[in-house]
Formats: C-alpha cells, sequence, structure tokens
C-alpha cells in the first residue's frame, strides 16, 4: 500500500498526494458503514486501481492529531493568526477568542500582526508586550513593504498551517506572496462579495514550494465557544498555567473570586497583562450564559 495525505475532496472523490504523484481516490465502503468521513489533511494508504489512470481507494486513515471544522481540515499543527494594526483596527478581545480555539485545539500558535507599514504612532509595541508576555511569537509585517515575509515563510516550512484572523488583514495577499503559485482573491471585504467569494467552496490543502502546506480557506471562521466548558477555558489562557500552582483551590480554581489565587496575584505584579485576564472574564461570562441557555 502506498502512504499519502488528501490535499482536495470533491463529491466522493479524494486527491491523495503520494511520492508516485497525486491519485484519485474512492474510500472503502467500510468508512462509511463506520461512519468515518475522509478529510482533506487525512494520513492514509490506498491501494493502487489503475496505476496508469493514477486511480486508487483509501484503505487506511491514521489517526489523526487535530481535526478541525472550520476549514474541515484534520492534522493541521499550527495557526497563524492574523490581525491588522490599522483597517481594521485590531480588536483584542477577538484575537483572544482566536487564540482560545486554536488552543483548543491544541495547534502551535504565531501572532502576525499586519500591515505594519500603517503604524505611525508604533502601536504595536504595546500588542507585543500583551503576547509575549503570555509566551506567543508576535512578528510584524507588511506585504506592501515586505517586511518579515521570510519569518512567515519559516514558520511554514515543514508544518501544515492554516490562516485565522477576521476579513480584510491581509491573509490572502499573505499567502499570495508566499508562493507566487497561489493566486488568492484579494481586496475589501465588499469587493469580494461583489465578486461572488463567499460562495460555497471546498477546503483544500495547497502545497509550498519550499515546503509546508498552508488550507486555502482561513480558520475558524466561526468563533463560537460552544463546546467549551467553564472549566476548561482557564487552560487555554496558557500564562495562567505558570502562577495556578499557587491558588489554594489548585485545579478548581477560576481565578475570579477565589481566595489565595495565584494567578490574581501574578496579575497584581503585572506578570500577567490586564488586557488578557479582561478577556478571559468575558469569555467565562459568555460560556455560562451558554451554558444556562442549554
Ligand atoms: P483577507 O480578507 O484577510 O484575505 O485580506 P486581503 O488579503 O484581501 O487584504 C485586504 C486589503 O488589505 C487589501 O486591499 C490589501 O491590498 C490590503 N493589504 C494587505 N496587506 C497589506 C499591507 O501589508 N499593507 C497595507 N497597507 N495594506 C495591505
Ligand atoms: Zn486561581
Amino acid at each position: 500500500m502506498l502512504k499519502g495525505r488528501i490535499l482536495k475532496g470533491i463529491g466522493g472523490f479524494y486527491y491523495v498526494d503520494t511520492d508516485e504523484g497525486i491519485f484519485e481516490c474512492k474510500a472503502r465502503g467500510i468508512f462509511r458503514k463506520k461512519r468515518i468521513t475522509p478529510l482533506v489533511g487525512d494520513l492514509v494508504r490506498i491501494n493502487i486501481i489503475k496505476e496508469d489512470e493514477k486511480k486508487g481507494v483509501i484503505e487506511k486513515i491514521e489517526k489523526r492529531s487535530s481535526e478541525l471544522i472550520r476549514p474541515p481540515i484534520a492534522n493541521i499543527t499550527k495557526a497563524i493568526i492574523v490581525f491588522s494594526i490599522k483597517n481594521p483596527n485590531p480588536h483584542l478581545s477577538l484575537l483572544d477568542r482566536f487564540i482560545v480555539l486554536a488552543e483548543k485545539e491544541g495547534l502551535e500558535i504565531v501572532i502576525a500582526i499586519s500591515k505594519i507599514d500603517l503604524d505611525e504612532d508604533n502601536d504595536f509595541e504595546k500588542i507585543k508586550c500583551i503576547y509575549e508576555k503570555a509566551g506567543y511569537k508576535v512578528i510584524p509585517i507588511s506585504i506592501k513593504k515586505d517586511i518579515n515575509i521570510e519569518k512567515i515563510k519559516e514558520e511554514l516550512n515543514d508544518n501544515t498551517v492554516v490562516f485565522a484572523g477576521p476579513s480584510g488583514v491581509g491573509k490572502s495577499s499573505l499567502l499570495n506572496s508566499i508562493d507566487s503559485n497561489l493566486k488568492l482573491e484579494t481586496g475589501s471585504v465588499s469587493e469580494k462579495i461583489k465578486r461572488g467569494k463567499h460562495t460555497t467552496r471546498h477546503a483544500e490543502l495547497l502545497k509550498l514550494d519550499f515546503g509546508g502546506m498552508v488550507a486555502d480557506t482561513p480558520g475558524f471562521s466561526s468563533l463560537n465557544l460552544d463546546d467549551i466548558e467553564e472549566q476548561e477555558l482557564k487552560d487555554y489562557f496558557i500564562e495562567f498555567e505558570n502562577y495556578s500552582n499557587d491558588c489554594k483551590f489548585y485545579r478548581n480554581c477560576l481565578h475570579e473570586n477565589e481566595p489565595n489565587c495565584g494567578v490574581k496575584d501574578a496579575l497584581e505584579k503585572d506578570k500577567i497583562s490586564k488586557e488578557r485576564y479582561k478577556s478571559y472574564l468575558q469569555l467565562l461570562k459568555e460560556i455560562r450564559k451558554n451554558n444556562r441557555r442549554y
């Protein structure tokens, strides 16, 4: 059997990238019986049916290390979360939301702050400070002035990456500048709608010519927290971990109103940023409200 990876799926056919080229495959009926649907990104074993026509059949799907819902892609290893310094302005509580969802999926996270050429007041420093303190890599980039695009390429190397972030921050432009074979549509949101960009399409993994793969659709386009429990949220604010051993109630402390809380101590000593903590409380409140509804 030949090892490969599903790059694309259309109408029951899966396009599997192998050492011997791309094979058009169907999945064995057994998967349907077991209610398993092959996903783009899946690592699979195929049997070749017709060598000359490059047709095969998927026999086995390896265990997934991650499984995103939007876009539906398996085995993504890293999320590059893009927010622009201007047009649109960075909305940090929204950034924290993206981070929570990526942490839940167990992805490595890199934050890219785009359109840095528009940063006249050096607003970047503040953002960098908040997120580096939390433990994330923060990279300022500009496509217009070609700043740090190489660094983003290094992040892609040998990883399977999804770009995430709000509309209009420059994700498509960034992808196009990373690999000249990619020709994604760019422009303002209204321009894209006019051109019909929002018609349904299938998620696809694009192989980059310098190594690595990228999802052609932005990640986490739906940002609801429905699957996150109240007790779980704190685990996705990774900087809390360093201080929660000092909490009187250890793993049960929500770092909210509990006495002797290590996280709140760290907050007072400015080791945890107020902005992040505020986002945490806000999301906690939202999760509670959701839970009550059901
Ligand atoms: P997406 O919705 O995140 O995919 O964003 P697009 O790639 O479509 O870009 C949205 C707009 O931002 C476009 O008009 C781009 O020309 C512009 N843009 C992208 N990168 C930069 C940059 O580095 N600097 C500036 N000033 N504008 C940029
Ligand atoms: Zn605590």
